[in-house]
């Protein structure tokens, strides 16, 4: 990091009540003795911290500081953020109930904010900044954090930080998706903390609007601009803000897919930039591209997410593209979806590619082109990349039923599809069935609730959009959905569509139920729109003749999934399309395709691990 200019941060911290500690088995410690607050209602307990578990884990924070000071940060953070540290148990009446000095009063609850950072303070002296993070507000009205509180809070130390960094809590309320709320949505609850403490104060709020950033700092509301999702889908956007080539910003579309990574155990994925966490292990950067390893040209059908980035990078790396999308516009599923309510920020996947299209002359765009085999044959390009999409199912056929449902072919039957195209179901009462648990189901019916329909939302799961858990989303969508009057009906599982009636079975008990339905919406799973890949694969002794060296499926049309699916698998082979494929026998044959981190024990032989393909020692 010092090799390359920056400055590098550490957030400290010890979790307290949200961690159960299921790899060190130590019992949790709190302010009070309350259920570890997890994300998943852990069955367990903090215990109250006496005053000697107090002075311990001072203890412990110091000795952190100085391990991080060791080890070359140089800015420490205190963490008393988003309900996830001790620090925030103990500033909030929500979780500290004692009587002590550390409980009650506001400079009692803060005493232990004071002086854990006094303490780093002192260790570091002018060595290292030390910030403090802490919430603004955690909108939970039930004894939580609020603003006014928490203004005093920072009165009583206002000047000990280097920097005040101020969020909301708990993380859901903090990084939001765009779905649930605009670029800056946390100004309101951090303008005037600046005027509380001489102390620089950072915030953070999806910021990617330059006149925004701008304008917050002259305006006085922060002197520095926290852009975590932003620069994960760009971690060049200070130096293009610098630079003034602000049309090469690649905006942050707010999905938190980034954020899913946390919840499924996963490294850090971005639906914008599918180099994320591919640095390292496949060599992938963000802005620079080798250059292209022969001079064979390609042929990219379908300009979706999958389609559109392989054909930016292709192009950047030097090769000619031909580019031929059967629409009139770029964009593929991110056109259709961007259009449902909430999703207009994810547009900007299709934009910033198109942008970057539009500057390079040896990439060829031709919309208005569906392509046959004969004429993706005919064109005579060595390389054709097939990249055209997926569409729902309408035959109920998804995670529940893995055959198709009894359908009456007079019942009006819809898939997300043909409600992306304008139609619209037929009558008053609407049942949309979500057996997907992403993000389509829960907009679909809020698309209808809005529209007037009287709609039942029947999932098999116990809540709407259950994987959105995973995108910090779910209480926001069950909540928007019951406001807007939309009938939820979990563990039910739809088994039967008649005409005007829907029959749904009880997912534990089998009990069936009816009920009345003029239309019914199925959310069920997609699948992958190969007519092309099929056709050319079966005229593959055709291909030598045409010019042709390979065929490659990618994105929706091999497997349909998430538009970080798309953006990756479009990446991957403009990165890969020129790599010498490995021997078909011999060592690396089945090798992964990425370098890895493998730990060796000490005192085993080092030459099986060294000599392991795509193994690296640390
Ligand atoms: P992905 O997420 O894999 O990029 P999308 O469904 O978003 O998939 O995009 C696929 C694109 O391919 C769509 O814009 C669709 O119009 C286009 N397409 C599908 N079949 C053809 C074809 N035969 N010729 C040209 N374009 C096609
Ligand atoms: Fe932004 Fe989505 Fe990328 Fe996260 S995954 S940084 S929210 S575009």
């Amino acid at each position: 990091m010092h090799e390359h200019g920056a400055l590098a941060g550490i957030e400290l911290t010890y979790n307290g009540m949200n961690g159960p500690n299921h790899y060190g088995r130590e019992v949790p410690m709190g302010p009070a003795a309350l259920p570890v607050a997890t994300f998943s209602h852990e069955p367990l307990q903090a215990r109250r911290m006496g005053k000697a578990d107090i002075a311990n884990l001072r203890r412990w924070h110091l000795a952190a500081v100085r391990r991080a000071r060791t080890a070359g940060f140089d800015v420490i953070y205190v963490y008393a953020a988003h309900s996830l540290s001790f620090l925030s148990h103990f500033l909030s009446r929500r979780f500290n109930d004692r009587s002590d000095e550390y409980g009650g009063s506001i400079e009692n609850r803060v005493r232990l904010l004071r002086e854990v950072t006094e303490d780093a303070r002192n260790a570091v002296g002018a060595t290292c900044a030390v910030p403090i993070r802490i919430s603004i507000d955690d909108l939970s009205n039930d004894g939580g954090l609020n603003r006014a509180e928490v203004e005093d809070m920072i009165g009583c130390i206002a000047d000990l930080p280097d920097l005040w960094d101020v969020t909301l809590a708990g993380w859901e309320n903090d990084s939001r998706t765009s779905r649930f709320a605009e670029e800056g949505h946390e100004e309101e609850f951090i303008r005037g903390i600046k005027q509380l403490t001489r102390k620089p104060v950072v915030g953070v709020g999806r910021y990617t609007s330059v006149d925004r950033m701008v304008s917050l700092v002259r305006g006085g509301v922060l002197d520095l601009i926290g852009a975590a999702r932003p620069s994960i889908a760009d971690p060049f956007l200070p130096r293009k803000i610098e630079e003034g080539r602000i049309e090469d910003i690649r905006e942050c579309i707010g999905c938190n897919i980034c954020v899913a990574g946390d919840f499924t155990q996963s490294p850090l994925r971005c639906t914008q930039n599918p180099t994320m966490a591919e640095e390292w292990r496949r060599g992938w950067h963000p802005e620079r591209v080798k250059r292209k390893g022969s001079d064979s040209a390609v042929l990219v059908v379908g300009a979706g997410p999958a389609g559109l980035e392989a054909a930016q990078v292709l192009g950047k790396r030097g090769y000619s593209v031909t580019l031929a999308e059967s629409r009139r516009e770029l964009g593929g599923r991110v056109l259709d979806e961007s259009r449902l309510p909430g999703l207009a920020a994810w547009i900007r996947v299709r934009d910033y590619r198109r942008g970057q299209i539009e500057r390079l002359p040896n990439v060829e765009v031709f919309l208005d082109n569906r392509l046959t085999a004969e004429d993706a044959l005919g064109l005579g390009i060595p390389k054709i990349l097939v990249a055209t999409g997926s569409h729902w199912r309408r035959d109920g056929v998804g995670r529940y039923h893995t055959r198709p449902i009894a359908i009456d072919r007079d019942a009006c039957v819809l898939t997300p599809d043909d409600i992306m195209g304008g139609a619209l179901p037929a009558g008053r009462r609407v049942v949309v069935w979500d057996d997907d648990h992403y993000y389509m189901g829960g907009v679909l019916a809020e698309l209808c609730a809005e529209r007037g329909y009287d709609t039942h939302y029947v999932t098999p799961a116990s809540e709407v959009s259950t994987w959105t858990r995973a995108t910090l989303e779910q209480h926001f969508i069950q909540t928007r959905l019951l406001r807007k009057g939309v009938h939820i009906q979990p563990f039910r599982a739809v088994t039967e569509v008649q005409r005007g009636v829907v029959v749904t079975a009880c997912v534990f008990t089998g009990t069936s139920e009816t009920l009345a339905a003029d239309a019914v919406v199925l959310v069920t799973a997609r699948l992958p729109e190969d007519g092309l890949a099929l056709e050319l694969e079966r005229r593959r002794s055709a291909w030598a003749g045409a010019g042709v060296e390979s065929v490659t499926v990618i994105g929706d049309a091999l497997a349909p999934a998430t538009i970080a699916h798309a953006t990756y698998a479009g990446r991957r082979y403009a990165e890969e399309c020129d790599a010498a494929a490995p021997a078909a026998a011999g060592p690396d044959a089945d090798a992964v395709p990425f370098r890895r981190e493998i730990t060796e024990l000490a005192g085993l032989p080092k030459a099986p691990l060294s000599e392991h393909p795509g193994g690296f020692r640390c």
